[in-house]
Order: structure tokens, then sequence, then C-alpha cells
């Protein structure tokens, strides 16, 4: 189920499996993607002058930035350039992770991925999956209504890191009571 890609792909194990058809929203939406030391095939595709350190982090990591209208300097053509060798941060994201956890990305840059992402639909097909997506949503509410609880750093700073905390976290929101042999 789409929860179950999603986790894979947070968890570095895969690419994200969301199927864009076509949709560039979160090329065009003044993103900074971030890049790791270790991806070196990324790295080498992108030119120099375009990349800069990334804040508080340790040497090595970059930030791929946009231009004026926010666009990724990589998308050519309504086409990601590198695709092949795109950053894994743009492999690893999914526009789903706010609708699946109801949480808003009010970002006035980012309107175009909020629009889109407004417009996927979640099936569940069997008792687990309605309550694992019931798990999602009370942990983003958890996390919205008990920032202070979280561990020291832990809290998000942004829409997105808050949507993929309440993926991460949900399994402790899982009642089970609800869990059984037939779910
Ligand atoms: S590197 Fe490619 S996939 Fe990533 S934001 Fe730029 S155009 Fe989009």
């Amino acid at each position: 189920m789409w929860l179950d890609g999603m986790q894979r792909a947070l968890g570095g194990e895969a690419d994200s499996d969301v199927p864009c058809g076509g949709c560039t929203a979160c090329c065009t939406s003044s993103q900074f993607v971030h890049i790791e030391p270790d991806e070196v095939g990324t790295l080498r595709r992108i030119p120099a002058p375009l990349l800069f350190p990334a804040p508080r982090m340790p040497k090595g990591n970059v930030l791929l930035g946009h231009d004026e209208n926010g666009h990724c300097p990589m998308l050519v053509d309504d086409e990601c350039s590198i695709y092949e060798a795109r950053p894994r941060t743009c492999r690893v994201y999914d526009c789903r992770v706010f609708p699946a956890t109801g949480v808003e990305l009010d970002d006035e840059a980012k309107l175009a991925i909020a629009r889109r992402a407004r417009r996927w639909r979640f099936d569940h097909p069997a008792a687990i999956d309605q309550l694992e997506h019931d798990a999602v949503r009370a942990a983003a509410t958890f996390i919205r209504e008990h920032e202070d609880l979280l561990p020291e750093g832990a809290a998000p700073t942004n829409a997105t890191q808050h949507a993929v905390l309440a993926i991460r976290m949900h399994d402790a929101f899982v009642d089970p009571d609800e869990t059984g042999p037939f779910n």
C-alpha cells in the first residue's frame, strides 16, 4: 500500500513511487535541494556554481538552489535534465505526505505542490490500512498539539518535516485494541 512505499522511500530503501505523471510542481516551487557528500554521480552532473554549502550541516553537504522564478536550474523543457542522476532528496520526495497526514503546506511559494497534493486519494483495502492511516493523522495532530513533549531538536520547523515525522512516528499511534489476526 502507499504507506509502505512512503516509508521505504523515507528510510532510503527505495525511490519514491509517487506517479508524478508529468507534474513538475516540486521542481518549480523554490525548493533548496539538499545533496549529501556521497552523491558523487549527482554532484558530477551539476555545475559547481549552482551549489552552495548547506547551512548547519557537516562540510560536503550542499544545496542546489533555484532561479528567480523558483525553478530548479536542472529542469529543462519541463523535464529533469539529470533524471537518472537526480539528487536523493528528489528521489524520495513524495507530496502525498501532506494529504496523508492532513498537514497543510501553507508556504506561498509551494502552492503548486499543495494544489497537486490535494488531489491524491488513498485506498484502504484491508482494515489495518485504515487503522494505519488513522494513526498517521493522529501522529500529525499529536506533533501539532504537543510539540513541547518531543525530544530536544526533534520538533519540525516546516510543514514537510511535520508530515514526514508523522509518517515516521505513526506506529506508536496504532490502536492495539483494533489490531488483530483478521485486520
Ligand atoms: S534535480 Fe531534477 S528532480 Fe530534482 S528538483 Fe531539480 S529538476 Fe526536479
